[in-house]
């Protein structure tokens, strides 16, 4: 990898950088025992020896590791004993899993629209809601509504992050979810965690998510007389050793994403028509999100960037309300369930039409951070984004 380029951008997915053969120990366990079945180990799985640590180090009650964070959506929302077509209130811009994890467990995904940072906004939910999934978007803590019972927190993208009282994202609800797909704050490729502080949601959340049974380890399942059907979700040995040694730079990937912020923060250009949206000290600083004053200007930048080498991205493929998926209302089923069970009902919240979310997405432009590089190479790489900025 030249310098030039590693200046230039993250070369790996955050988690990715980590990646070490001399630091797997966990994974060289497994495979030495020859066991990749959590449940079939001798002694305690890695597995729970994950969800321990995970637990410690968010201060989470109950944690499962699950395939993906999508699985852990679904798992938390069957959980809480839904009727089919129940609502769910979900973020208007967020990446279409939340819809699909709410589609797929039979109930109705409502649009609700966001506030400037991009986060569900509380005040639009109509009283009487009772489950809203909020989604901490690239790091940056959402504010959770009051008063409704079941507050799915999607951290997806925020592992780390951390609300202004200390706690958590994840910890503060009903539940939260995670993943460790290949773009996320770690990786091992795909896998998840679900976490809640509700003892009787967990025992119900392992139970579905190992075929309905009551298991003990090392045991074929068992069902008790009052078991409900299941799927399989259980995770398997091997991913959660790459969790696990993905956890132990947790605090370092943090740190380097701070420092890079903070050096960005000192030095970006001072133009008139460019702002930088805020990061509140708890939040995971996953990227700088710039908004520019016109399309034309955040169009121009991201071309400015893209020939520079310099990883960008925007926004606009989260805004759910024009998502093929939401506009076409389409499902395998031959009856069209579960948008069956919803006929005619507008299933969107928004002051105008998302008018405003939709300019607002059309002007952000999102630069990632590099956690990997030293501090020498964080420098230089804010230099070379403030130049091609500037002359923009
Ligand atoms: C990636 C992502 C998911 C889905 O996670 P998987 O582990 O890939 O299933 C859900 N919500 C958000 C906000 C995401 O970014």
């Amino acid at each position: 990898m030249s310098l030039d380029k590693r200046l230039g951008q993250r070369f790996l997915p955050y988690g990715a950088n980590y990646l070490d053969w001399s630091d797997m120990h966990e994974l060289r366990e497994a495979i030495e025992h020859a066991v990749l079945f959590r449940y079939q180990t001798e002694g305690e799985s890695i597995a729970s020896r994950l969800e321990r640590r995970v637990a410690q180090r968010l201060g989470a009650r109950h944690v499962l590791a699950l395939h993906n964070c999508t699985e852990a959506l679904r798992l938390a929302l069957i959980s809480t004993r839904p009727r089919t077509g129940d609502l769910v209130h979900i973020p208007a811009v967020t990446f279409v899993a939340v819809a699909g994890a709410v589609l797929s467990s039979g109930l109705i995904p409502v649009l609700v629209d966001v506030d400037d940072s991009l986060s569900l906004d509380p005040a639009l939910l109509p009283p009487g809601t009772e489950r809203v999934i909020v989604a901490h978007m690239e790091g940056t803590v959402a504010r959770l509504p009051d008063g409704v019972p079941y507050v799915v927190e999607d951290c997806a993208q925020a592992l780390g992050a951390r609300f202004p009282d200390g706690r958590h994202a994840g910890t503060a609800g009903y539940a939260g979810t995670f993943s460790f797909h290949h773009n996320k704050v770690l990786t091992s490729g795909e896998g998840g965690l679900l976490v809640t502080g509700d003892p009787a949601a967990w025992a119900t959340m392992r139970c579905y998510h190992d075929h309905g049974s009551a298991r003990v380890p090392g045991c074929y399942p068992t069902w008790n007389a009052d078991a409900h059907y299941g799927e399989n979700f259980v995770t398997s040995e091997g991913v959660a050793a790459i969790q696990f040694q993905q956890f132990r730079h947790l605090d370092e990937l943090l740190a380097g994403l701070e420092r890079q912020h903070a050096i960005a923060m000192d030095n970006l250009p001072d133009r008139t028509d460019l702002t930088v949206l805020p990061r509140a000290a708890g939040d995971v600083k996953i990227s700088l999100r710039f908004r520019w004053e016109s399309r034309e200007l955040r169009d121009a930048a991201v071309a400015a960037l893209t020939a520079r080498g310099v990883a960008n991205w925007t926004l606009g493929k989260y805004l759910l309300p024009e998502h093929p998926v939401i506009t076409g209302r389409r499902s395998l089923y031959a009856d069209g369930f579960p948008w069956s069970l919803a006929p005619g009902r507008p299933l969107t919240i928004s002051r105008d039409g998302f008018a405003r979310t939709r300019d607002l997405l059309d002007r952000t432009l999102c630069v990632p951070l590099s956690p990997e590089l030293s501090e020498q190479e964080q420098i230089l790489a804010v230099k070379t984004l403030r130049q091609t900025l500037e002359a923009v």
